[in-house]
């Protein structure tokens, strides 16, 4: 496949749009090989850039393969137009990725494969943007294969939209989506993240590895949505709040935190001291009081 880029050089990279630029040659390699793209699937790399995941991605997908890449520089996309104007299995699209609706890029029921180098600045909003979508579809395919009227609101059965993710983020984020109970780090992001995917820190790369530097380390996450969650809250809404609600002082108790949801006694029941604080929470805890607050 011949699809050495133009040349890039005279583009001036855009802070706006987050633009560090991957250029070590053994980091691409090793991203592409966490990723290991598979003949037939359908890739859709977020933030592509000039390129430099896009090659190699494409390369190991080979020609049976799909990848889409959403960019949001015209700049840009008018540059890669030009790198990828003969290969038939890329489609580019000039798109914000925060409002870009990911359901009808997965035809065939075939699940989407995720890949970004993502702008530091978007990428908790964009996380959370692409587990509603996961959630939207898991609903919207039960719906249709569920004639049951007793629906709960969240999604268990349904196969997911994305099967996997990868991203490279901020070395402090990739710590909080990871972070166990009980750690520093955990906080409202480990356990969002953590209630619809399986999570795995996988490396670290340092600021040497774009151009410009960025100031802080970065390292790459692997999420994989759940085919079934392993706790279930009956209604997401209840659960976002809680976990919400719960975190807001992190200093303060569950008892203070949550007063206004739910009573000590209630807490209690549930095996649950209302004297702890929410970083040493389970995220089966925060199910159980989504739960009762639903019950009740
Ligand atoms: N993938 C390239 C690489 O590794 O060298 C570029 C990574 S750079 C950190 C982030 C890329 O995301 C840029 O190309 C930027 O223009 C693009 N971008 C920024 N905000 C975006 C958004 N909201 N939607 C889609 N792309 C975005």
């Amino acid at each position: 496949m011949n699809t050495k880029p133009v040349s890039v050089n005279s583009h001036r990279a855009r802070k706006r749009f987050g633009q560090n630029f991957l250029h070590d040659e053994n980091i691409i390699a090793r991203i592409v090989r966490a990723v290991t793209p598979r003949a037939g699937e359908h890739l859709v790399e977020i933030g592509p850039g000039q390129g430099a995941l896009t090659q190699p991605l494409l390369e190991a997908l080979g020609e049976a393969g799909q990848l889409s890449l959403i960019e949001i520089d015209r700049d840009l996309v008018s540059i890669l137009e030009k790198t990828f104007a003969r290969t038939t299995n890329v489609k580019l699209i000039q798109a914000d990725a925060l409002s870009f609706d990911f359901l009808p890029l997965a035809t065939n029921k075939q699940p989407l494969r995720i890949v970004g180098n993502l702008p530091y600045n978007i990428s908790t909003p964009l996380l959370f943007h692409l587990l509603q979508q996961n959630l939207d579809h898991q609903q919207a395919g039960q719906i249709v294969g569920d004639s049951s009227a007793a629906r709960s609101d969240s999604a268990q059965g349904a196969a997911p939209l994305f099967s996997d993710m990868h991203f490279m983020l901020q070395q402090e984020v990739v710590q909080r989506i990871c972070a166990e109970p009980g750690s520093k780090q955990y906080g409202r992001l480990s356990v969002m993240t953590q209630y619809f995917c399986q999570t795995e820190s996988l490396f670290t790369v340092p600021p040497s590895a774009f151009s410009p530097q960025p100031k802080v380390l970065s390292a790459i996450v692997r999420l994989m949505p759940h085919q079934q969650q392993p706790h279930v809250a009956h209604n997401n809404k209840t659960f976002a709040a809680v976990v919400k609600t719960a975190f807001a002082q992190r200093r303060k108790t569950l008892k203070n935190n949550l007063r206004a949801l739910i009573v000590d006694s209630a807490l209690r029941d549930l095996d649950i001291d209302p004297g702890a604080r929410a970083e040493t929470l389970p995220l089966a805890d925060f199910v159980a009081i989504s739960n009762a607050i639903d019950a009740s």
